[in-house]
């Protein structure tokens, strides 16, 4: 059984690892950042948020600043200026979770 409290704290310290992320003065510190936040998640067995899963590229850990995006057949292509790796997230989705792009 989890520990409903320890969730708590996580979900906490992953909300303010995003918001440090997101106000980070360079990317090398967002980067890092992100990096923690995911590796909480993981020691913790929590699954991150669709809205802040999305907001990053999950191959080079960049926060999406300026994404190049597509959309087609009912997918929305990121494509990530930092590395160029490709996203496809389907489009009702998207809606759902209400994300800011
Ligand atoms: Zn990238």
């Amino acid at each position: 059984m989890k520990d409903q409290n320890l969730i708590k704290i996580t979900n906490d310290r992953i909300d303010k690892l995003f918001r440090e992320a997101q106000n980070a003065i360079n990317i090398e510190f967002s980067r890092r950042y992100i990096i923690i936040m995911e590796n909480l998640s993981k020691k913790m067995n929590i699954t991150l948020p669709a809205n802040i899963k999305k907001s990053y590229c999950k191959k080079c850990k960049n926060l999406y600043k300026r994404p190049n995006f597509r959309i087609k057949k009912g997918l929305i292509i990121i494509k990530c200026e930092n590395c160029g790796n490709i996203r496809r997230i389907p489009i009702n989705q998207q809606f759902q979770s209400q994300n800011k792009f």
